[in-house]
């Protein structure tokens, strides 16, 4: 299993130092989430997975931890990466921003976002990613934020089967991100906080 996890440190530095392999394992990152009591885990090897910024592709080493009890694994990802997404959280919401609350197009939303392999079918995929997972989003929003904060209005419009997709989208997700970034300065640092949160509550990725 994952657990994502806050480590110290700008994005750039933790990538350049995961790149070259060293990997920082957070006091309580390292109780075993298997056993109860629970107990440390050792660390048990890395694997190597890409990460791709807005303007460099990393190579990073992933510190995975062991529990010789049970014999599971579990691998420490930082919260900035997104489970089996390559691009790290700032670049994907940078893109939402721009697609969904700026109204520009997925191709130039994509090169808003980042210059690493800016392509539509990436971009077209992290939507379908997000909406896929929207009634967990909301499920898991609704456990956290005040009811009182969360407006009447938040219910997704019908879509009409006549719009196309980017319109059925944009009318999604503009809810959907206004409620993920209430309380935040931005949307990637709520992003990166209510992916950190979801994965731990409900073992679930944001998309
Ligand atoms: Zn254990």
């Amino acid at each position: 299993m994952q657990k994502i996890t806050e480590l110290s440190g700008t994005i750039n530095k933790i990538l350049c130092d995961a790149t070259a392999g060293i990997t920082e394992v957070p006091q309580g990152a390292d109780l075993c989430p298997f056993c109860e009591p629970s107990h440390r885990l050792r660390r048990h090897g890395i694997y190597r997975r890409t990460s791709v910024t807005a303007d460099a592709v990393f190579r990073i080493c992933i510190q995975r931890l062991l529990c010789a009890a049970t014999g599971k694994t579990v691998s420490i990802l930082p919260d900035f990466l997104l489970p089996r997404k390559q691009h790290v959280i700032p670049v994907v919401a940078a893109f939402f921003l721009a697609f969904a609350l700026q109204d520009l197009s997925l191709a130039a939303s994509m090169v808003y976002a980042t210059t690493i392999y800016p392509s539509r079918r990436k971009g077209t995929h992290w939507i379908r990613c997000l909406l896929r997972n929207e009634p967990a989003v909301r499920a898991y929003l609704a456990s956290v934020l005040p009811r009182r904060r969360i407006p009447q209005s938040e219910a997704a419009p019908p879509p009409s089967a006549r719009s196309g997709f980017i319109t059925r989208a944009r009318a999604r997700l503009k809810p959907l991100l206004d409620l993920l970034r209430n309380g935040f300065r931005s949307l990637q640092d709520a992003f990166r906080f209510h992916s950190r949160n979801l994965h731990i509550r409900f073992a679930r990725a944001l998309l």
